[in-house]
């Protein structure tokens, strides 16, 4: 995208942990004339797509729901479904995208229990346990996961949160936001015993914005269908029904959806464990580059736990006189590369570089070396040997 009067030459890189580069053949296949109402075809993609959704989640049974709608929307939508005005929902604390989740479902009429927040660090699964124990009384009818914060590029375990959660005996449902690590990290929802997944298009499943998703199984299902909330358009129960005209409320996103479609085939494709390990090796080289240039102190990682390190994106402290949002203007302008800032808390202190998707070795090194020109461009004095740091994970 460039105004009627700017042309680049070559290519853009988007290194924005979402929305991610749209391979062509998701292009294509949204290029599509929209069908009929009526045409088998479509009930077949809307089907395609929720198999291809439930075969990535790692379930076999979960019911899924797509909406027209971002991760805003799909975040709505499991709070309208499981939880009532006056209920209790409990949100592990990950940073800016739990709080936004949290005030979202406070200003639902849910009340909201947080756990402590620490900067730099993954969930504390004891923290869960011990909100759950708190509850003597089980009115927390829902465990808000975030499980890669994008923020802060931190991953959590969501195993061990589940284990904790098996410990307390509570019968709170454990509900997974994986917009950020579907199609990058390995998710396990029946496997893991995650109740409700939410996600949305456009990060790790390669698609444009624009369809959010849930994925719920029997016990989720059980507390929507006694949920007495006011809800319409998101509602998993009328939502099971079988026309896709009720499926989705209304008219479905056609487009979208050929483009989803064609987006879980690429990942089918390429086969689910090298798209893993594809992940992980490029976002080895990111973390190899960052550690080289944090030898001086401008720049260190938000996360503070290696393991934890998100593959999706990499979040970076800036030292104070350090501006991320000049870095981030010069390799724009400059190099034709885009990062994303600091959100919430980190706005005006951090940046970040977006690695998931549909990427490849030459163009994370592409990235790299931008931001590395734009640390030469504005006197920033990183460690030496970034490149080829990434360079050598690459190798
Ligand atoms: C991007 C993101 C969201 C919000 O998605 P939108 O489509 O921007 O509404 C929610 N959770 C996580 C973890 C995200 O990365």
């Amino acid at each position: 995208m460039q105004t009627s009067t700017e042309y680049f030459a070559g290519l853009r890189l988007l290194h924005a942990p979402g929305p991610t580069h749209v391979p062509k053949d998701v292009m294509d296949a949204m290029s599509d004339q929209p069908l009929d109402m009526g045409d088998p075809r479509l009930e077949e993609l809307v089907t395609d797509c929720e198999a291809g959704l439930r075969n990535l989640l790692g379930s076999e049974k979960s019911d899924v729901f797509l909406y027209a709608t971002n991760g805003h929307g799909a975040w709505e939508a499991v709070i309208v479904n499981l939880a009532s005005p006056g209920q209790k929902v409990l949100v592990a604390s990950t940073g800016h995208f739990s709080n936004s989740w949290a005030e979202m479902t406070e200003a639902m009429g849910v009340e909201v229990v947080r756990t402590p927040y620490q900067e730099g660090y993954p969930i504390d699964p004891a923290s869960i346990e011990a909100a759950l124990n708190a509850d003597a009384a089980q009115e927390i009818v829902a465990v808000f996961v975030v499980h890669t914060d994008t923020a802060s590029s931190i991953t959590s375990d969501v195993p061990a949160i589940r284990q904790a959660m098996d410990r307390t005996g509570h019968p709170a449902l454990l509900v997974v936001d994986v917009v950020a690590s579907l199609g990058a990290t390995r998710f396990e929802m029946d496997a893991w015993g995650v109740n409700v997944t939410m996600g949305a298009s456009q990060k790790g499943l390669m698609s444009p914005p624009g369809v959010g998703f849930c994925a719920a199984d029997a016990r989720a299902m059980e507390i929507a269908r006694r949920n007495p909330s006011h809800r319409y358009y998101w509602d998993w129960v009328r939502r099971q029904d079988a026309p896709v005209y009720r499926k989705f409320c209304g008219t479905a996103p056609q487009n979208h959806l050929m483009g989803l479609r064609a987006a879980l085939g690429l990942i089918q494709r390429e086969g689910y464990e090298n798209v893993l390990a594809r992940h992980i090796r490029l976002s080895g080289a990111v973390q190899a580059a960052v550690e080289c240039w944090a030898s001086t102190g401008a720049v260190s990682f938000v996360c503070q736990v290696p393991a934890a390190r998100s593959v999706s994106v990499t979040a970076i402290h800036t030292a104070p006189g350090v501006v991320p949002d000049e870095i981030r203007r010069v390799a724009r302008e400059t190099f034709n590369v885009s990062i994303a800032g600091g959100l919430g808390p980190f706005a005006g202190r951090v940046f970040r570089i977006g690695h998931l998707g549909d990427l490849s070795a030459p163009m994370v090194l592409g990235c790299l070396a931008a931001v590395e020109g734009s640390f030469r461009e504005l006197n920033i004095q990183v460690g030496e040997g970034a490149l080829q740091a990434a360079l050598q994970k690459l190798s």
